[in-house]
């Protein structure tokens, strides 16, 4: 289902075309990926979602209508640029937080101290939030985004900075969302998240969407006709394999003659004698069909 519709978005900053004709659906309860590099257009489109600046031409639909202010409360944002100089106690600034989205203080106070448990950081409620490390900070941060578990939320690299054990911690956060069915935008470069994370993504490259769908799908897509196998033995020659390539690990990367399916590859393979333990049409890596398109779109 639906929750959320660009259409046709279009955004310039003076003579800079940043949007040429964005449109692109978000579904409802999945983790999607916003990919593209950097000054392809990503933020301005989150900023258009965000009610921060306005499309020159174009329309956001969310919840089945319109976006609307009164939506903001159903929406939450991390943005890039981080960074919260206040001497204000952590506990006060999470319930501001919490309150500006319309929880009563009673009601964010305590999802604010939740919160803190939930990204172990219950010992820094009462500190100054200067005092807080950069990790730290960030983890609060996201919390306070977090607690009032918006219906979507937009995190822009959530993770970038942190150690390996509170990326896992973050990322355990998003698919506690999923679960929940809540609907979570990820803006990152970092492919495998995507790969691990992300139901579907849309990758912008200079303003225009160029690559677009379910992350196995568009792996697939790109990816080259090729197999790896496992196998007891010698694989046997099949008319659908083109060539046989043999791998350091003892498994056989397979390149498929034009058009074959995967399918009709294995019971070939199986009805000619093959002891097949493991069969993957291989997919190809996000980060390479990132660097393909952004590259391409530069020639
Ligand atoms: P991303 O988030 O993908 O890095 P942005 O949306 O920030 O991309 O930027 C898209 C384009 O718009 C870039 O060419 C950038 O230089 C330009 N841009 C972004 N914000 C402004 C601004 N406030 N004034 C002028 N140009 C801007």
């Amino acid at each position: 289902m639906t929750i959320l519709t660009f259409d046709g978005i279009e955004k310039s900053y003076g003579q800079t075309p940043a949007l040429r004709g964005v449109s692109f659906d978000v579904h409802a309860g999945e983790i999607f990926g916003l990919l593209g590099p950097n000054g392809a257009g990503k933020s301005t489109l989150i900023r258009i979602l965000m009610d921060i600046i306005r499309a020159d031409r174009g329309s956001v639909r969310i919840f089945g209508e319109p976006r609307r202010r009164e939506h903001l409360d159903r929406l939450g944002y991390l943005p890039e640029e981080r960074g919260l100089y206040t001497k204000l106690p952590v506990l006060d600034v999470m319930t501001y937080f919490g309150a500006l989205k319309g929880l009563g203080r009673h009601e964010a106070r305590r999802a604010s101290l939740a919160w803190l448990d939930k990204v172990q950081l219950t010992h820094v409620a009462s500190w100054r939030v200067d005092r807080l490390s950069k990790g730290m900070s960030q983890k609060v941060q996201i919390a306070a985004v977090l607690l009032t578990e918006p219906d979507v939320c937009v995190l822009d690299e959530p993770t970038t900075g942190l150690d390996p054990v509170n990326v896992r911690l973050v990322q355990d956060l998003l698919l506690e969302r999923r679960r929940s069915g809540l609907t979570t935008i990820l803006s990152t470069h970092h492919m495998n998240q995507v790969e691990e994370l992300c139901d579907r993504v849309a990758l912008i490259n200079q303003g225009r969407l160029v690559v677009y769908g379910a992350v196995n799908e568009v792996r697939r897509r790109h990816s080259r006709p090729e197999i790896r196998v496992h196998s007891r033995g010698p694989l046997p020659p099949v008319p659908e394999v083109a060539s046989v390539i043999q791998e350091e690990d003892g498994s056989s990367r397979l390149v498929l003659a034009n058009g074959a399916p995967p399918a009709d590859v294995l019971s070939s393979l199986v009805r000619a004698g093959a002891t097949i333990d493991r069969f993957e049409p291989m997919l190809a890596p996000m980060e390479d069909i990132f660097l393909h398109v952004v590259r391409e779109g530069r020639s």
